[in-house]
């Protein structure tokens, strides 16, 4: 059995215990803790001198994007919310063991002013930007449209969708030919959800965002590509993203009747990002273990 194989079977499986926390939420105090690919992911220079902003990078996804990128070879600045300092500090340190510069960038992407200040420290302090990963997401079940407030609604709306529109808008200030933006979208931009109304929604305008800016932006170089996950073992989903009776048996039903660890999803944000797919743009890239939804 291959090292890969091996570790794929390990990843565990349902059922998990409760484990409720407030929104954020902390990768730290899962049970069990997450791979984001700390001493799991392997590089191998495919993304050699770029300079990179992930939303979200302290946890999850984001954080095994960052992982990745910074064992490619690129320097990465990550943003966050102050409360995850925790998680975030841990991505610093593992960005810099790999001889890479890091960027810590606390704050709520909810705001237009803080977004364009975020682009404008993130291209300071890297020297430049190549890649833009907007990864930071919202996501609060509410079991009935009467239960789902206008603050929910709009808050879901505010981090999903303007905070990408407007650290884009900022960012394409400094981009240049080749780079890669990637919008992470989800399955559920195409298979709602019932609790999950607002947070769908804003899913499939990700989508349909990343199709039509890869039209105005292909002339300049610049690819972009939405990445569509299943379900991955995250803390966005104890912390009010699913029921905590969905949590238990999270990822059952998938082909390999477990949740992908964020580590897994890492390989396919690397080579969007890298330049050997000069020629893919304009596409959703969906990671589901089989279930075939998008
Ligand atoms: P996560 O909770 O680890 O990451 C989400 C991050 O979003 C948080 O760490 C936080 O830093 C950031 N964030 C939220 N609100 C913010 C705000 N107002 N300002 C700044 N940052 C804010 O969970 P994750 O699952 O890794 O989520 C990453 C992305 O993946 C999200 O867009 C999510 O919708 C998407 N996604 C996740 C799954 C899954 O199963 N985990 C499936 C499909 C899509
Ligand atoms: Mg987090």
């Amino acid at each position: 059995m291959s090292d890969n194989e091996q570790r794929t079977n390990a990843y565990p499986t349902p059922p998990f215990p409760e484990q409720p926390q407030t929104p954020p939420g902390l990768a730290s105090e899962m049970d069990p803790v997450p791979d984001h690919g700390e001493t799991s992911y392997k590089g191998h220079g495919r993304l050699t001198g770029k300079k990179a902003l992930i939303t979200g990078g302290d946890s999850g996804i984001g954080r095994a994007v960052a992982i990745a990128y910074a064992c490619e070879g690129a320097d990465v600045a990550i943003n966050y919310l102050p409360e995850e300092e925790e998680d975030a500090a841990e991505v610093i340190s593992l960005i810099k063991a790999e001889g890479r510069n890091a960027v810590a960038l606390p704050g709520d992407v909810r705001d237009e002013t803080f977004c364009q200040n975020l682009v404008e420290q993130a291209v300071g302090k890297l020297c430049g930007l190549d890649i833009l990963v907007n990864n930071a997401g919202r996501q609060q079940y509410r079991e009935t449209l009467e239960e789902l407030t206008t603050e929910d609604f709009d808050s879901t709306f505010k981090t999903n969708v303007y905070a990408p529109f407007w650290i884009t808008k900022a960012a394409l200030r400094h981009m240049k030919a080749p780079a890669s933006i990637i919008n992470t979208s989800s399955v559920q931009a195409v298979k709602p959800s019932a609790v999950l109304l607002d947070y769908a929604q804003t899913k499939a305008c990700l989508a349909v965002f990343t199709k039509a800016l890869a039209k105005q932006l292909g002339p300049k170089g610049i690819r972009v590509n939405a990445v569509a996950p299943g379900p991955y073992w995250t803390v966005l989903q104890p912390s009010g993203g699913q029921p905590q009776e969905k949590v238990k048996h999270f990822g059952e039903s998938t082909p390999l009747g477990r949740p992908g660890q964020p580590v897994e999803i890492a390989p396919l944000y690397v080579t969007l990002a890298s330049d050997e797919c000069s020629y893919t743009s304009g596409q959703v890239w969906c990671s589901d273990c089989g279930d075939g939804v998008i």
